[in-house]
C-alpha cells in the first residue's frame, strides 16, 4: 500500500513536472496573439514578437472602391494582412462605403487616413498647409469612426511626406498626435499596364532599397494589382520575408518624424 502510494505520488509529481515544462515550452513556441484594438476587430492574424526578422507591410492607397471587397478576398486566401489608407471623399462617393470600411476591420486589416481631398496644393503648397494637412486627416478619421467605431491615428501622406512636409507639418502632426508613414518600396501600379511590369518594378525597387529588413510596401485598389499580388506574396516568401499586421502603437523605421 505504502509503496502503491509512493508510486503515485511519483507519478503525480512527473505528470506535474511535464505539464509546467510543455506549457513553459508552448508560451515560449507559440506567437502571440495581440489583442484587439476595438471589438470590430478580429484577429485573424497572428502578431508575432520577437518581429521575424525580414518583414512587409502591404499598404493600400486611395480606397474605398469598387476592388476592395475583391482585394480583402485575396488577402484572406492568402493570409496577408494590410493597411488600407482611405480618402475621405472616396468614403463620400463610394457606394456601401461603411460596409466595406467594416469588412476591412472584421477581416482583420488595419485601416489609415489619407486625407479628404488628396489636393497636392492644398495639402503642401498653400500658405495654411500643414493645418489643412491635419485638419483633413482629423475629418476622414472622424468619417472612418462614424461608420465603423474605429478610431486611426496612422496617416499615410498624399504623394509621400518625404520631400513635401515643411517644418510646420511635422510640427502640427506632432501637436496633433497623428504618426505618418511614407513607403520604402513603391510598385508604381497606378502607371504600370501589365503584371510583369508591376513585379519588375516591385523588385527594382527592392533592390534599389538594399532589401531592408522591414519593407513598407506600396500598392492602389487596382484590377491589375488584385492580379498581380500572389506573385508579389510569393516573391517576398521565397526571400524569407513575413507579412506583418499592424497593431496601434507600433512603430514603422520609416516613421515621418
Ligand atoms: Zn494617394
Amino acid at each position: 500500500m505504502r509503496q502503491l502510494l509512493t508510486n503515485n505520488k511519483l507519478r503525480a509529481t512527473f505528470l506535474s513536472f511535464l505539464v509546467m515544462m510543455l506549457s513553459s515550452l508552448l508560451s515560449v513556441c507559440s506567437p502571440i496573439v495581440k489583442s484587439a484594438t476595438v471589438e470590430d476587430r478580429i484577429d485573424h492574424f497572428i502578431y508575432q514578437e520577437p518581429k521575424p526578422e525580414k518583414v512587409v507591410y502591404l499598404t493600400f492607397d486611395d480606397g474605398p472602391s469598387a476592388h476592395t471587397l475583391d482585394l480583402l478576398n485575396l488577402l484572406e486566401q492568402e493570409q496577408v494582412p494590410a493597411v488600407f489608407f482611405v480618402i475621405g471623399e472616396n468614403i463620400n462617393n463610394v457606394p456601401n462605403s461603411g460596409e466595406i470600411l467594416k469588412e476591412i476591420l472584421n477581416k482583420g486589416h488595419y485601416i489609415g487616413l489619407h486625407s479628404m481631398t488628396h489636393d497636392l496644393d492644398k495639402l503642401y503648397n498653400a500658405p495654411d498647409a500643414a493645418t489643412n494637412f491635419v485638419n483633413e486627416m482629423l475629418e476622414v478619421r472622424g468619417k472612418v469612426k462614424e461608420l465603423t467605431g474605429f478610431e486611426s491615428n496612422l496617416c499615410r501622406p498624399p504623394y509621400g511626406g518625404r520631400g513635401h512636409f515643411t517644418n510646420s507639418h511635422y510640427q502640427a502632426i506632432k501637436e496633433a498626435g497623428l504618426s505618418c508613414v511614407d513607403w520604402n518600396v513603391d510598385s508604381l501600379d497606378w502607371a504600370k499596364s501589365s503584371s510583369e511590369e508591376i513585379l519588375n518594378q516591385v523588385k527594382k525597387d527592392l533592390e534599389i532599397a538594399d532589401y531592408p529588413n522591414e519593407v513598407v510596401l506600396l500598392f492602389h485598389e487596382k484590377k491589375l494589382t488584385l492580379e498581380t499580388l500572389p506573385q508579389v506574396f510569393k516573391y517576398y516568401r521565397d526571400l524569407g520575408y513575413v507579412f506583418m499586421p499592424y497593431y496601434d502603437g507600433d512603430e514603422f523605421e520609416c516613421e515621418l518624424k
